[in-house]
């Protein structure tokens, strides 16, 4: 019989990007040995293994996931790029790969970072549960891309192979080190583009603080068990109050 590997051994996909480094951080802080796979190592931390990779790259992956049992997939192609190729391959093939290579590795946690974009349908919007509809029109190729792979990792949930899986769905994080949220809006009230209002101003955003979202990856990961009703489910991550945009 084969020995499981110890709870504590994860792999964070993604771990280079901006929300991949809080989480590796917060892990560590709870006393797991952490593993980063990522196309780019953009940080040094002690106690952290880097491997470099594309997870596309099945082989790549299933030496970065020897010994694993809990991954953390948040590795994705930047929103902004609109690569409607590059999101396929990655997000949707990239993803089927990850699942396939977790399976074969005997990961028995996967953790997805979808997005609450892929129930926005353009309107607002208020108290929203996740029993809401994908979107039928998704508001670009990344989104749509981002519900494809949701639906993957969650129907690849499996009791009987002992393989969970569970979504979480940040919308707008911001933090430190943002790459880009605030970034980009201070640089357009620099440029004097924020005097237009789309809407009448009543329009509802949400952002949600990093370290919310990371504590909700950790919450659904140290829950996900075989009898626990978050498997296979997704889950928004929001904080309290939707802000007018
Ligand atoms: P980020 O760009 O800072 O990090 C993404 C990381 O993925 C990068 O380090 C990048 O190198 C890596 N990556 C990209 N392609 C890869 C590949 N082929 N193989 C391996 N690694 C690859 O982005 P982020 O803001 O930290 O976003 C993390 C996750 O959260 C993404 O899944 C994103 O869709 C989701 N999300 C982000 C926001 C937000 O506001 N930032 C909102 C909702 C959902």
């Amino acid at each position: 019989t084969r020995v499981r590997p110890s709870s504590k051994r994860c792999a964070v996909i993604g771990g280079s990007g901006f929300l991949g480094r809080h989480l590796v951080e917060k892990l560590l802080d709870r006393g797991y040995s952490v593993s980063v796979f990522d196309i780019r190592q953009s940080y040094e931390l002690p106690g952290v293994t880097f491997l470099q990779g594309d997870l596309c790259d099945k082989q790549a992956l299933l030496s970065a996931l020897k010994d694993i049992s809990l991954v953390f997939h948040c590795a994705s192609p930047p929103p902004a790029s609109d690569d409607r190729l590059l999101f396929e391959r990655v997000n949707i093939q990239g993803t089927q790969t990850i699942i396939q290579a977790c399976i074969d590795a005997g990961v028995q946690k996967l953790v997805l970072t979808s997005s609450a974009s892929v129930v926005f349908e353009g309107t607002d919007i208020k108290n929203g549960k996740e029993d809401l509809p994908y979107a039928k029109k998704p508001i670009d190729y990344y989104t749509q891309t981002k519900i494809e792979q949701e639906k993957l990792v969650l129907e690849a949930c499996d009791k009987q192979k002992g393989f969970l899986t569970v979504a979480i769905r940040p919308h707008g994080i911001f933090g430190p080190r943002d790459p880009q949220l605030v970034p980009t809006l201070v640089d357009a009230a620099r440029q004097g583009k924020m005097k237009f209002i789309i809407g009448d101003g009543t329009n509802l955003v949400d952002f949600t603080y990093v370290e919310n979202v990371v504590h909700g990856h950790i919450l659904a990961a140290e829950h996900l068990r075989a009898d626990s009703p978050i498997c296979g489910k997704p889950y928004h991550i929001t904080n309290d109050e939707p802000i007018r945009f």
